[in-house]
């Protein structure tokens, strides 16, 4: 299949093909060209039958049963794919919510000694302290906040059997007995993740049940705990994103002027670095060096943030970072955490690019490290925008490419910008999908994976289901996908069923919503909470359904299982390293629809897919009656 593997075959992309053919004529090794290297990949390694936990492995569990059946241990297959992805859906968690354990330190920082990031959104404070019977009435932000922090720290630390409180807070009644009865509510962010990492190591659990159980309880720790957390601490620090345009793709990079990508996770850093950006004294030593100004923006989760707050244009997804340093124009990528590829030092050698990691956890060699601290934020941005000013007369304008692709899209749309474009509730919205105008939704999330044909699948199921009045909300690498695409314009309704598309006309938005970065899938699941408590059912008694189209993270692997463990159908694009046990595939793809509401479905072709998602969406609105 990779013989002839064209960029057009690489990317539905017109701007990202035309990248890859700069790359490919100039020598550049990219993502595509590893991976083609790496082929045929392990096949035992696909389905997830290989363990390296102790030193007596690897072992490997034949899977046509004409060789070894368990490991030196004894660990059959069931135990090894269900220890395996159990350890993926904790690393997941850990990315997820150590990014929101940062935040929430960042807040203590400022409370307790004054960092350069003041509380901004004093209503999503009090908004939050409500929720979590904190006191408001009388209080300043600070007292308010303090309360917080302390709740918030807690559910990483606390040493009871309770539920966490932000989870207890957040989730309805419904769902938390579910919860309760299957013994899969998390007692606290850190330890589901630390017992993931204990009941795996040798010779401790091997009930593939007992194992994917506390995996699903991880994950909840995670949506419901770490990862609300981030979303609900940066909406307080950085503001609550407001509906708004930007633009997106490789056509954001600007020729005459100094290029900043930022690049990573955690807006504390990318927030800075564009206040920094608009620096007065620094525009100035751009213009001095020959560029007409300075143009920071996003890639990746870090873009959304930025795109989602402040509508700065995004360069683009996972699978483009490499190709933004292609154009050559980029004086310097900054980089902090998470989906960022080591190899974007060797392509930056190629050109007068600067790597700059900026996160005590992330080092890349061959990188120039200015380390962010909280306290000299401010200082620390500009000397990172000033680095990349001062890159500019290296720049070699006879390697400057940069390609024409770009659209706008409308973005913002927090669940509190939701409401807002509502007229203050849901009622709207779930009237739509009562009278029928809308029939479901489905949550669409992250990632982009060399596997599948960069955007093809997020565009694909996202047409099929919005042409069947689905409205779509979504996250991640989709988003900015569908903002390349053109889809979160209003006009894009056009292409929606008849409908989705008066509802769209009526509110005059897109018929995809996009809700933020990855840790922000939270936010849809406090809109799934909203809607069931409005209509008195359980999340899994909705008309709704997930997906990751392209998935590619251990976060996505937790992602889809704490969608799944809330109660929604929620479909693969990828087959995941499980399939090597048969008991671990119907216990995710089939039994646990009876124990918690929810299964994953796994299916590459979207088409296809969009089908059994409209089936799963209909049989739940004729259970609901309507
Ligand atoms: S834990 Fe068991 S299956 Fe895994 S490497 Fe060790 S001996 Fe092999
Ligand atoms: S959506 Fe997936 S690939 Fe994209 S930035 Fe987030 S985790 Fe990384």
């Amino acid at each position: 299949m990779l013989k002839d593997w064209k960029p057009e075959d690489k990317s539905i992309d017109k701007a990202t093909q035309e990248m890859i053919r700069k790359a490919e004529k100039e020598g550049i090794e990219t993502a595509w060209d590893r991976l083609k290297a790496q082929l045929p990949q392990c096949g035992y390694g696909q389905l997830g039958v290989c363990c390296r936990i102790c030193m007596q492995g690897p072992c490997r569990i034949d899977p046509f049963g004409n060789g070894p059946q368990k490991g030196v241990c004894g660990a059959t297959a069931e135990t090894i794919v269900a220890r395996n992805l159990v350890r993926a859906i904790a690393a997941g968690a850990a990315g997820h919510s150590d990014h929101g354990r940062h935040v929430v330190l960042a807040l203590k920082e400022t409370l307790e000694h004054g960092t350069p990031y003041p509380i901004k959104d004093e209503k999503k404070l009090k908004d939050v302290a409500k929720k979590l019977g904190v006191p408001v009435e009388g209080r300043k932000a600070e007292e308010i906040a303090k309360d917080l922090v302390e709740i918030a720290l807690g559910d990483f630390s606390k040493q009871d059997e309770e539920i966490i409180k932000f989870a207890d807070a957040y989730a309805n009644k419904k769902r938390k007995e579910v919860w309760k009865k299957t013994g899969v509510a998390p007692r606290n962010i850190d330890r589901e993740i630390v017992e993931s990492m204990h009941r795996t190591t040798m010779g401790v659990d091997h009930d593939p049940l007992s194992l994917v159980a506390h995996g699903i309880k991880t994950s909840i720790a995670d949506g419901w705990g770490g990862s609300l957390i981030a979303t609900e601490f940066q909406d307080i620090l950085f503001g609550t994103p407001k509906i708004g345009k930007g633009e997106a793709n490789l056509g954001v990079l600007k020729e005459d002027y100094v290029n900043i990508v930022i690049h990573g996770h955690e807006p504390v850093l990318s927030e800075k670095i564009i206040e920094a950006a608009q620096d007065p004294e620094l525009i100035e030593l751009a213009k001095k060096y020959g560029a007409k100004g300075i143009n920071a923006v996003g890639m990746c989760c870090t873009g959304l943030e930025l795109l989602m707050r402040h509508g700065t244009p995004i360069a683009g997804n996972y699978l483009q970072q490499e190709l933004a340093i292609v154009t050559g124009a980029v004086e310097a990528m900054v980089v902090d955490v998470q989906c960022i590829m080591p190899s974007l030092v060797d392509v930056a050698r190629c050109f007068h690019t600067k790597i700059i990691d900026t996160s005590s956890l992330a080092t890349f060699p061959g990188a120039v490290h200015v380390k962010f601290d909280e306290m000299r934020a401010d200082e620390i941005a500009r000397e990172i925008v000033r680095i990349a000013v001062e890159n500019f007369p290296n720049r070699n304008k006879d390697k400057v490419q940069i390609p024409k692709g770009k659209s706008e899209a409308i973005g913002g749309f927090s669940v509190e910008a939701i409401l807002e474009a509502l007229g203050g509730t849901l009622k709207p919205l779930e009237e739509a999908i009562v009278s029928g105008k809308i029939r479901g939704v489905v949550g669409i999330v992250g990632c982009n994976n060399a596997k599948i044909r960069h955007n093809h699948n997020h565009i694909v199921l996202t047409d099929e289901l919005i042409k069947n009045d689905i409205l779509i909300i979504g996250t991640g690498c989709w988003a900015t996908a569908c903002a390349e695409h053109g889809i979160f314009l209003p006009e894009y309704a056009e292409k929606a069923g008849e409908g989705l598309k008066s509802v769209c006309k009526a509110l005059g938005i897109p018929p995809a919503l996009n809700m933020g970065s990855c840790v922000d899938c939270s936010r849809m699941l406090v809109l799934a909470d909203l809607m069931a408590r409005d209509l008195g059912v359980d999340i899994s008694d909705l008309p709704l359904a997930g997906s990751a189209p392209e998935a590619m993270t251990e976060k996505a692997v937790c992602i889809g299982t704490y969608f799944v463990a809330s109660g929604i159908l929620t479909h693969l694009g990828i087959v995941p390293p499980t399939v090597g046990s048969v008991e671990v595939t119907k216990l995710l793809t089939k039994d646990a629809m009876n124990i918690v509401g929810g299964a994953f479905y796994i299916e590459p072709d979207p088409i296809k897919a969009a089908k059994t998602l409209i089936d799963h969406i209909e049989s739940k609105r004729k259970a609901l009656g309507i």
